[in-house]
């Protein structure tokens, strides 16, 4: 902790706190190198219909989350280095990077499966997201309505005329936008009303908390009557168990995604769902039903 020792001063020269500032710079210069060195790779989540079985949730798409396997810290989560991106701007030509690559793969899918991609604030507010998209998508061949780009409620707020002006050119692409973690921060209902949104993610933290806390049902129930009501689709985040799954389906929450369906991948593990040779590939981790 950098906390001062004495009272009335601030120490700047904690060792500790040096150490921390130099981990962060070797960091950053390493990702920097991530992508050149091919470090970078995207895991895939399915996406499925929300049904009381998983053999019946038939699997729409998928998610695609950046790894990075650093070659000596090893597997660096993606809450660490997308902040680290964003500060340094190389969150732009990395996101690019992530873009391209899901949407080359989702290119191969069998038709309607979709691909979801995470934008971080700062690609969508100050790179110029709308170009990328749309030369991304010539240059993979991916049909614009099977992207869906997912956006988290905060980075609207910086900007509200920007962020309104560039969902709309975005969906003029024909892309679809998603708000992503719905209820976890500034979430207010006069967004969704402002923005046009074609999907909900309502954060896991609502899920977790089903069959322990009776407010989280009825904040599910609400978000799901809410966002159909305004012609929204509602996906579940963080689904988990059988009992979730249930609920979700009764309550007619359109789609799910969570380790109960499937844990994010490498999409040789889905071969068999993205109608791919699986060849000497592990088992799919997930039942196709
Ligand atoms: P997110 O977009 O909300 O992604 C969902 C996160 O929840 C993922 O974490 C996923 O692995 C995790 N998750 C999914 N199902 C379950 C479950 O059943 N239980 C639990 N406990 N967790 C589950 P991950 O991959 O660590 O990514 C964390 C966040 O980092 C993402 O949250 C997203 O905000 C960001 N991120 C990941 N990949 C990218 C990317 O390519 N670009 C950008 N800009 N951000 C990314
Ligand atoms: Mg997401
Ligand atoms: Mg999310
Ligand atoms: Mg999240």
């Amino acid at each position: 902790r950098a906390k001062a020792k004495s009272r009335g001063t601030i120490s700047i020269y904690e060792p500790e706190m040096d150490q921390q500032i130099r981990d962060r710079r070797v960091l950053h210069q390493d990702l920097s190198l991530a992508i050149k060195n091919g470090e970078l790779s995207l895991h895939y989540q399915p996406q499925a219909m929300a049904r009381q079985t998983v053999a019946s949730s038939e699997v729409i798409g998928f998610e695609a989350l950046a790894r990075w396997l650093h070659p000596v810290r090893g597997f660096v989560p993606p809450s660490d280095f997308i902040p680290l991106a964003e500060e340094s701007g190389l969150i732009v030509e990395m996101g690019e990077w992530i873009l391209r690559e899901a949407c080359r793969e989702a290119a191969s899918w069998p038709m309607p499966l979709q691909i979801a991609v995470n934008l971080s604030p700062a690609q969508f507010m100050h790179g110029d997201v709308v170009g990328v998209v749309h030369s991304i998508l010539l240059e993979t061949g991916l049909s614009p309505g099977r992207l869906e780009l997912e956006i988290t409620e905060g980075v609207l707020i910086e900007d509200f005329d920007r962020g309104l002006a560039l969902l709309r050119r975005l969906k003029a692409l024909g892309v679809r936008v998603s708000m992503d973690d719905f209820g976890s921060g500034y979430s207010s209902l006069s967004y969704l009303q402002a923005f046009p949104f074609d999907k909900i993610k309502i954060d896991r933290a609502f899920v977790i908390n089903l069959g322990h806390n009776p407010q989280s049902a009825a904040i599910i129930r609400a978000v799901i009557g809410l966002g159909h009501g305004l012609e929204m689709s509602i996906v579940a985040e963080g689904v988990e168990t059988q009992e979730q799954l249930g609920f979700l389906a009764d309550e007619g929450c359109d789609s799910v995604q969570g380790y109960f369906l499937g844990k994010p991948l490498p999409i040789g593990q889905y071969a068999a769902l993205v109608g791919r040779n699986s060849g000497n590939a592990i088992e799919p981790a997930r039942k196709t039903g």
